[in-house]
């Protein structure tokens, strides 16, 4: 009885997780529409507006001319066509993945969605993708259990919702990795290193399509390159780009 009394408890309050409070993440002023900011506040969040990177999404000052090399991929093999993200890596959009990752704070993903959405409509890129897949960075399932959700899958479902697009989870992780934060893009990739797998039920869906791979942060893009090399070499994808909430 004891045991099922808890299970009972762990369902409403997982319930919970996904029901917005009706009052701005920011703010606090009491809102009616849903979601989870309230306009003056969604306005503040800064997004990425063109000059950027057009491989790895960073955000530059001025103008990006024919000679422009980028710090941060310049010389860098990936597997993707480009990564896109939609917000700057500041204090009020990490605070608002921070709560979706960390805080079970589910019912950000559908307003963070928004974000993704309004760059996927933007980028005249993404037009080469309007029949692709979306498929979300999978966590290891020990991680994904302790969060009791996996923030890339939320926003990807609810840019499903939003777009058209289908969320397919196509790819497992096969074993915990270490955090990554304090390594460089080179010790990421070998901490990454068959650390993906196709799920086969998914296999024959995804071959011959197009994939546009979900995350919350893009930061070396290690783990975008991981993912995307496994969905073209083991998956047969045909061409996979980047969609990610922030550029970290
Ligand atoms: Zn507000
Ligand atoms: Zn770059």
């Amino acid at each position: 009885m004891l045991k099922r009394d808890r299970n009972t408890i762990g369902i409403f309050a997982r319930l919970l997780d996904f029901i917005y409070p009706s009052v701005c993440e920011v703010c606090q002023i009491p809102l009616t529409h849903g979601y989870s900011l309230c306009k003056n506040c969604r306005s503040e969040i800064p997004k990425i507006i063109s000059p950027f990177c057009k491989k790895c999404g960073e955000p530059f000052d001025g103008k990006i001319n024919d000679k422009f090399r980028c710090q941060n991929c310049d010389g860098l093999k990936v597997d993707f066509s480009f990564a896109r993200a939609s917000l700057k890596g500041l204090t009020l959009s990490f605070r608002l993945v921070h709560g979706l990752k960390y805080q079970r704070q589910f019912f950000l993903a559908r307003e963070l969605a928004l974000f993704l959405k309004e760059t996927l409509e933007e980028d005249p890129r993404f037009a080469e993708f309007k029949s692709a897949i979306l498929v979300p960075v999978p966590l290891f399932w020990r991680r994904e259990q302790w969060r009791q959700g996996n923030q890339a899958y939320e926003l990807s479902r609810e840019l499903s919702r939003l777009s058209g697009h289908e969320t397919i989870e196509a790819i497992k992780r096969t074993r915990p990795t270490n955090t990554q934060t304090k390594l460089n893009r080179k010790q990421r990739l070998s901490n990454l290193r068959d650390a993906f797998r196709i799920r086969k039920k998914h296999a024959s869906f995804i071959a011959k399509r197009k994939v546009i791979i979900i995350d919350d942060v893009f930061t070396t893009g290690a783990t975008a390159h991981e993912c995307a090399r496994v969905l073209k070499k083991d998956g047969g994808v045909k061409e996979v780009a980047i969609l990610t909430l922030i550029r970290g």
